[in-house]
């Protein structure tokens, strides 16, 4: 085909064009047969107190092992997902598989570990959020508290009534509510206010720069004192040095995610790291 590429360049852009709407595609179709094959997994990542523990919760974070690519990331497969309404089924299946976790971990003595479960968009949408997660905690003998769901800032904000409709179900269940990286979206304080939620995490973008002496001290430090006022755990998420770790501490923030003190892992090798910190 030597002939029709490169004439004058644009041939060759739409060939390219067409291999990777044909490799989303695919990845589509795969993604299709995902769930019936297996081949989904989750890696599990510690939430705790400063600076060595001990855990207080644990969040369940997707991945796929495709049997060509290798372990995809959500970032590479989410979007499509959720566009194609495929996020719900696959968001059952993430909301079960970690409530059988907890409750294999609750059997081992964690009985104080909480499981965090990760919605998008369109599953806090969906009419039957609120069944699945019910049908999820009593299929595996686990209590509301025990688990946590978290949603971003800017999927609380989007349609506010509704949203705070479903999340005051969920809290009066008593399932934790967390408000993931927090930050980054637009809350009014009045919403903020009105949320039925028990946690916040600072998004890891603010923690990142901790150290480089910009802005963002001041940020972390408004953000702890805003949660405080509101009654709400604070977790710093994506804590990479012992710098950030200290800082925040300076700041009063004692809970802690993120690569120093733990990347998210197969279940065995959590309970390997963590099963003897003091319950
Ligand atoms: P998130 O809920 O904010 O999760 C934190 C992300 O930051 C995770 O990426 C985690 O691996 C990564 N991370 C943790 N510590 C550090 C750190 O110290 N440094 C850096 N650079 N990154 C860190 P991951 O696992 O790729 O997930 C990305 C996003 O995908 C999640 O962000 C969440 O919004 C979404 N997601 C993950 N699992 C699920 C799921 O089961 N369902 C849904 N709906 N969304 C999910
Ligand atoms: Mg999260
Ligand atoms: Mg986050
Ligand atoms: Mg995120």
């Amino acid at each position: 085909h030597a002939k029709e590429q490169g004439r004058d360049g644009y041939c060759f852009f739409e060939n390219s064009m067409n291999a990777n709407a044909q490799e989303q595609l695919h990845l589509l179709q795969d993604l299709r047969y995902a769930l019936e094959r297996n081949e989904l997994r989750l890696h599990y990542q510690p939430k705790l107190i400063a600076p060595a523990g001990p855990v207080i919760g644990v969040e369940a974070l997707l991945r796929w092992q495709h049997p060509e690519r290798g372990l995809l990331s959500p970032d590479q497969f989410l979007p499509q997902a959720e566009k194609t309404g495929l996020i719900v089924p696959i968001g059952n299946w993430v909301l079960d598989e970690a409530c059988a976790q907890m409750q294999r971990w609750r059997a081992a003595g964690h009985t104080s570990w909480n499981i965090a479960v990760n919605l998008s968009a369109s599953q806090f949408a969906h009419a039957k959020l609120i069944d699945s997660v019910r049908t999820a905690l009593q299929r595996h003998g686990l209590k509301a508290h025990n688990l946590t769901l978290e949603i971003t800032e800017s999927i609380a904000m989007r349609d506010a009534n509704s949203s705070l409709a479903v999340l005051e179900q969920l809290a009066a269940m008593g399932v934790g509510i967390s408000i993931d990286d927090f930050g980054t979206g637009y809350s009014s304080l009045l919403y903020l206010k009105r949320l039925p939620a028990n946690e916040l995490k600072i998004d890891r973008g603010f923690v990142n720069e901790l150290d480089q002496g910009g802005d963002d001290a001041a940020i972390v430090s408004a953000i702890i004192a805003l949660g405080r006022t509101l009654g709400l755990k604070i977790v710093a998420e994506g804590v990479e040095t012992p710098e950030q770790q200290k800082h925040l501490t300076r700041l009063g923030c004692n809970l802690l995610q993120g690569y120093l003190l733990g990347r998210p892992m197969p279940a065995e090798q959590l309970i390997e790291c963590y099963g003897k910190t003091p319950a």
